[in-house]
């Protein structure tokens, strides 16, 4: 057997062409574009492609970004005071902040000083436990590029045994809520797990969140399992690799995502989509608020 390639690329450019459409009708109503705060602190090299990705894609769907590239010495006080400023401002629909951010920089507090409504990414506590009670607003990015991944490509998910490994607060956790959710059963496995590769053998979906090159193999795969690759991972020769040994595994699956061009491009056009939700959400509160 040779698995489906699901093509992320190809899946994301749609999304984005729809986000596109609706903004261009946003437009000829004289609503604004929407607007995405994008903060870089320092100069890590991955972070600035990535951000560079997400700035592209906002010029593309005409999303208007702005950006906040501060220098590595940004205090958390600092950090804090922007969040607070960009959270008040009415023209700010979304803010991202690209970690990960220097030492003195707390993640978790960023995260929870980010107005939920704002929080695009999908971090902030209030939007973790709206997914975890059935009640999903903005989602995790990546999680959430994922199912709209496996809905685009006419895969069920109910009752599927679905196994994700990693369980990081950005990334596995949020997967595993979204299958739940999508009426799968569930094992989440993590660094601590015993016989990994015993309980991937038995799942029909795989989603590896590990940051780990190469960490399933191939022949742990069932026969037709569908196979989701989130790691990314740069090799010592530059190139870049999930955390399955695609050409093994591809032997095996039923589909598979490709390291590029699988996940990657999904996470950007869901960041974009939720920015214009973020938007649209906001509006409807106004309008509440103003007709009460
Ligand atoms: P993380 O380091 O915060 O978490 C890694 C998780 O993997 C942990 O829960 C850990 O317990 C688990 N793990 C590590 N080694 C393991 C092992 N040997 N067996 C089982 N579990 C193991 O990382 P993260 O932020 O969750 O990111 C995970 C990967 O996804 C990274 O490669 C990251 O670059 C990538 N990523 C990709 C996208 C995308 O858009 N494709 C988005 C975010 C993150």
């Amino acid at each position: 057997m040779t698995a489906q390639i699901i093509d992320g690329k190809a899946i994301a450019a749609t999304v984005l062409n729809s986000v596109q459409a609706r903004i261009n009708a946003r437009l000829k109503t004289n609503k604004r574009a929407p607007s995405l705060a994008v903060i870089l602190v320092g100069a890590d090299p991955a972070s600035a492609i990535y951000v560079r990705n997400k700035r592209l894609a906002c010029e593309k769907v005409g999303i208007l970004s702005i950006a906040y590239d501060l220098p590595a010495s940004t205090t958390e006080a600092e950090l804090l005071n922007l969040i607070k400023q960009l959270n008040q401002d009415e023209n700010i629909d979304g803010i991202l902040v690209q970690s990960p951010l220097p030492p003195q920089i707390k993640d978790e507090h960023i995260i929870e000083h980010i107005s939920p409504n704002k929080d695009v990414d999908g971090f902030h506590p209030y939007n973790i436990g709206r997914l975890a009670v059935r009640q999903p607003t903005l989602r995790s990015c990546t999680p959430f590029g994922v199912i709209k991944m496996l809905n685009a490509s006419n895969i069920p998910l109910m009752g599927l045994d679905a196994v994700v490994i990693g369980v990081s607060n950005h990334v596995g956790r949020p997967m595993a809520l979204e299958l739940l959710l999508a009426g799968c059963t569930v094992t989440s496995c993590h660094r601590h797990t015993k016989n990994l590769a015993k309980i991937i053998m038995q799942a029909d979906l795989v989603i590896a969140a590990a940051g780990k090159p190469g960490l399933i193999q191939g022949d742990w795969i069932k026969p037709g399992a569908i196979v989701i690759d989130i790691g990314i991972n740069r090799l010592a020769d530059g190139s870049i690799a999930g955390d399955v040994d695609f050409n093994t595994a591809k032997q095996r699956a039923g589909y598979i995502t490709p390291v590029p061009g699988g996940v990657g491009p999904m996470t950007v056009a869901t960041l974009m989509e939720n920015t214009l939700l973020a938007q649209e959400l906001q509006e409807t509160r106004l309008t509440n608020l103003t007709s009460n």
